[in-house]
């Protein structure tokens, strides 16, 4: 499943790394009391989920202020991704996305027979939607928006994106893939599960890898019409392949807005370093609402990338609008310090 992937294939080869800073995982997690409820519940995996499951959906439902049949559960929003590939990546229609964005809907979509119809960003590296709708066409079966998007960690402005879902959900459905969303600092601000809630035609995935810190875990959540769940739900297993220790640690942590918070902080405080260290050394950045940087490099990604992981830093590369550029992510101040002394021996 998901060999598309290119990191996924290239992940088994990778050597040990001092600062694993490629994957945009949070190394503060998981939280302490995911930790210890996680400990409780180990004597329990002799169990099936029923009441985790049930209890988690109410607490999605509750928080969002949709119904329960607006929800699905599964292992990582991964999953999502490659269910909405697998039902609208029809053979002769097409996804519409921004580029560069998180390809992995996409990319399984045209392994499926469909086609990938790309929109370039703007000059500021966020989502043109303007473009985007004009876009829509007949052919196309679904707009994947990465909100805020991967590669940049750019956002775009929510009134418009709102008004977007409004108009182009009329037309086709809209997948915002919220994978970064709480590193905006204001989630419920920049959310698409606003208009769910008005009934459009959006579908709004969530993760538990990001600022949760449970990447190895594997939890996340769909929230979409009623109906498209019911027809989603005919491919997947709505939260049935999630154990019960996964369960427990996301329970515990859902709710626990002091553990999000101090991550985000945190995060910050490792992105402004980044910054202070590449204007140190003259270089430009996207300035981003996420827990990754990408930068411009001064020479071919793959070797800077090769060169990084020799000393021990993990980053990951790109290639467009004829420029090389490095994504970044964020880790603990000592992987922040490891990748700064790295970069500027290498750059140097
Ligand atoms: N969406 C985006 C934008 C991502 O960057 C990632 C992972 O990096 C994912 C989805 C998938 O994450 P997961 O399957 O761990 O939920």
């Amino acid at each position: 499943m998901l060999a598309h992937n290119q990191f996924r294939r290239m992940a088994p080869d990778l050597p040990k790394m001092q600062a694993r800073l490629l994957a945009n995982e949070n190394p503060f997690g998981p939280s302490p009391k995911a930790l210890q409820a996680m400990t409780e519940a180990m004597s329990e995996s002799c169990r099936y989920a029923f009441f985790e499951l049930r209890d988690l959906k109410k607490q999605i439902a509750e928080k969002e202020g949709v119904s329960e049949d607006h929800i699905m559960l599964s292992a990582g929003s991964s999953d999502l991704l490659l269910l909405a590939a697998m039902y609208y990546g029809k053979p002769g229609s097409s996804i519409l996305s921004a580029d560069p964005s998180y390809t992995d809907l996409m990319e399984a979509a045209v392994e499926l027979g469909a086609g990938w119809e790309k929109v370039p960003l703007t000059k500021d590296y966020a989502h043109d939607l303007d473009a985007m709708a004009k876009r829509v066409s007949d052919n196309t079966s679904l707009v994947y928006i990465c909100n805020p998007n991967n590669p940049t960690g750019t956002i775009v402005d929510p009134a418009q994106l709102k008004a977007f879902c409004a108009s182009v959900g009329k037309k086709k459905p809209v997948f915002v893939d919220e994978a970064y969303i709480h590193y905006t600092g204001d989630a419920p601000a920049h959310s698409m599960i606003a208009s769910v809630r008005d009934g459009h035609n959006v579908l709004v995935a969530r993760t538990f890898s990001k600022v949760y810190g449970m990447a190895g875990l594997r939890a996340g959540y769909l929230v979409a019409p009623p109906a498209v769940i019911e027809d989603l739900s005919k491919f997947a297993s709505n939260g049935w392949d999630l154990s019960v220790l996964t369960l427990r640690a996301v329970l515990a942590s859902y709710q626990d807005d002091a553990f999000v918070t101090d991550c985000v902080q945190k995060n910050q405080e490792a992105r402004e370093f980044v910054y202070q260290t590449l204007k140190a050394m003259d270089y430009e950045y996207v300035p981003s609402h996420t827990n990754f940087v990408l930068f411009p490099l001064r020479m071919q990604g793959q070797q800077f990338f090769q060169q990084m992981m020799a000393k021990g830093v993990g980053i990951r590369f790109w290639e467009f609008n004829r420029q090389h550029w490095c994504r970044v992510s964020m880790g603990k101040m000592d992987d922040m310090q490891l990748f700064a002394n790295a970069f500027r021996e290498v750059v140097s």
